[in-house]
């Protein structure tokens, strides 16, 4: 069965066609500057990437347009779109209705369309590409996989915000998460590569991207997570603040006269990284600095570092100790020195990682970086959301 996975951004739409007899991916690419413009770049394993600028008006003319390349004699894999045996969709947000990953159905995109208020960048892209393939593939199973949805069991003293109750009630403020399917993917991939039911193990895993999220994963649910009503909660992330007094963002519009608006752009586009090092959003140029010597790039990776330390450690107080630390995504697969720096002195909770390995790691494969006879497994997995979409799609699509 081939199951085609579709993730739309405010003006993009990323696409991968998987093969579910090997969980190969046939072809996948990417769908930019959509209402302004447009590219599309489509990659086959062993093919040239073909690149191509044409106009997309809207979601669902890029998706006529990736259908298209996929079934095309030139760029194709698939002979006829019949082929596609269901499409998963990514939706970033399924407010606290939605538990689990789910067929759609016109009442859901209703719902859905009620929460683009909490979720007004992704709420609109996701419903529009679910429309056009609702349109364009009458009959094909649709799946919607919400990176919310992994915390839908978490307890209400960790999701509600101590502010006055009507505003969770009447507003729905409250923690919900984000990264849910790359957390997910990873706490059992992290099972599976110790041998071990994942309901016996204790696991934090830490995607560090440039978005950034640390979850705290007991028994294989989400018990606790540092993203929160919106993805700007937590560590120091790329252009993201993170965590900071909530009082920062109105004594700035006190004095310095900027709109709500105008504190959003900075603590969501101006902060985190390159707002500290005022360098680059990007961990490797920053860490390159700060190797060099540049004082702000120093502090901006120091605080990165402690806020996943002080993550894992508050985890590790919530869950009773842990089993295992999972690194993941850009920074988590790649950058061996930042996973140094966080693991170090962090032996009373028992991670101890071998420097060697850490340093000398494989990429691309669940990789042990514990020292011998730690407490603690580290590992570095490698996320893979689109898989886990397919796999989802392929349960729910009753094939
Ligand atoms: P996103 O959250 O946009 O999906 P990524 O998971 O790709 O981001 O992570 C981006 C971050 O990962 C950047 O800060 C970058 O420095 C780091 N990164 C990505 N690839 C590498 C690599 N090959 N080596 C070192 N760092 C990397």
């Amino acid at each position: 069965m081939k199951i085609l996975v579709l993730n739309a951004g405010s003006s993009s739409l990323k696409y991968q066609l998987f093969d579910m007899e090997n969980g190969a991916v046939l072809a996948k690419g990417n769908c930019e500057r959509i209402g302004a413009g447009g590219t599309v770049t489509h990659k086959r394993p062993d093919a040239e990437p073909f690149f191509e600028e044409t106009d997309l008006a809207d979601h669902g003319v890029a998706l006529e347009r990736v259908l298209a390349l996929l079934t095309s004699a030139e760029y194709g894999v698939i002979s006829s779109i019949d082929e596609i045996g269901a499409v998963g969709h990514r939706v970033a947000h399924g407010g606290e209705k939605i538990k689990e990953s789910s067929r759609i159905t016109e009442s859901m995109i209703e719902y859905l369309e009620t929460l683009i208020p909490i979720n007004p960048l992704h709420g609109p892209p996701a419903i529009a590409g679910i429309k056009a393939c609702m349109r364009l593939m009458a009959g094909v199973p649709q799946v919607a996989v919400f990176d919310t949805s992994f915390y839908s069991g978490i307890e209400d003293f960790r999701y509600v915000y101590p502010i006055p109750y009507e505003y969770y009630e009447n507003d729905k403020i409250r923690r919900y998460g984000f990264h849910g399917t790359s957390h997910r993917y990873v706490s059992a991939a992290l099972a599976k590569a110790v041998g071990k039911p994942i309901e016996e193990l204790k696991i934090v895993t830490c995607h560090l991207g440039n978005g950034s999220s640390i979850t705290a994963v007991d028994g294989g649910r989400a018990i606790d997570t540092s993203m929160g009503f919106t993805p700007q909660e937590g560590i120091c992330m790329g252009t993201r603040s993170g965590s900071i007094d909530p009082t920062v963002v109105t004594y700035l519009m006190k004095t310095k006269g900027y709109t709500a608006q105008e504190v959003e752009d900075i603590i969501n586009k101006k902060s985190g990284l390159l707002g500290v090092s005022g360098i680059s959003n990007d961990c490797r140029n920053v860490y390159a600095a700060a190797e060099e010597g540049n004082k702000r790039a120093q502090l901006a990776m120091n605080i990165l570092i402690n806020g996943i330390k002080k993550h894992i450690g508050a985890y590790a107080a919530e869950m009773n100790g842990i089993d295992a630390l999972v690194f993941t995504a850009g920074i988590g697969e790649n950058q061996a020195n930042i996973r140094e720096a966080v693991c170090e002195n962090m032996e009373f909770f028992g991670i101890e990682i071998d420097k060697e390995r850490n340093m000398n790691f494989t990429r691309g494969i669940p990789f042990d970086i514990s020292k011998k006879g730690a407490k603690v497994a580290t590992w570095i997995i490698p996320t893979d959301e689109e898989y886990m979409i397919a796999i989802d799609t392929q349960r729910l699509s009753g094939k």
